[in-house]
């Protein structure tokens, strides 16, 4: 990583979202502070807000559900908007959407748990954007899931140690949505959410 200084640090506090605007060819590192965190990302075109990053696009785009290092995500309209210049994780998921209220109150019986999706609009609200949050529209950071042969969607638990990170190069003047994930029901985060960092640098 650079020694020269960040153009800003954004701590994402365990359980909550946090935003920053990203301009063309600048850096994003997105970082598990204490290591089996998982974050879950959204991102605009802040030229044009009909046009987001999108996991089915991005899937589609590459032909892979995996990301790797000079990979790139893709918008809705197919344009890249991030290339991945580390990851020290390897894994991520672009098939389920973040965590919401209909997921804890379907699956656990518990529809006022904190949630990805609550977490993004804060994010949103925070920096006065008035963006449509959409769970599908995420993308799941560090999240250690995989499909199996016959198709089953498994969450292994979460094995990244503290200050493991992705670093994202942006591809256009974006704003970027971070939650980070509160889920403790599932390995997704050990059972245990903690906080997660940003750090926007110059290229
Ligand atoms: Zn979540």
């Amino acid at each position: 990583m650079s020694a020269e200084k960040p153009l800003a640090e954004i701590f994402v506090p365990a359980r909550q979202g946090r935003g920053v605007f990203v301009g063309r060819g600048q850096l994003l590192d997105i970082i598990a502070v204490e290591g089996k965190q998982v974050g879950d990302l959204v991102a605009w075109n802040r030229a044009a807000p009909d046009e987001y990053m999108s996991p089915a696009h991005t899937v589609s785009c590459n032909a892979s559900i995996r990301l790797k290092v000079g990979g790139r995500l893709f918008t809705n309209r197919r344009n890249p908007i991030f290339t991945i210049l580390r990851d020290d994780v390897g894994k991520h998921d672009l098939i389920v959407p973040c965590c919401d209220p209909a997921r804890f109150a379907r699956d656990f019986g518990d529809p006022h748990h904190d949630n990805c999706l609550a977490n993004l609009r804060q994010a949103r609200d925070l920096l006065g954007l008035d963006y449509d949050i959409r769970g599908d529209l995420a993308w799941n950071v560090f999240m250690h899931n995989r499909v199996t042969e016959d198709g089953a969607v498994v969450t292994d638990m979460a094995q990244h140690p503290a200050g493991a990170t992705i670093t994202l190069r942006a591809e256009m003047d974006c704003v970027a949505l971070l939650s980070a994930c509160p889920q403790d029901l599932t390995p997704c985060n050990a059972f245990k959410p903690t906080p997660m960092k940003m750090v926007l640098r110059s290229a």
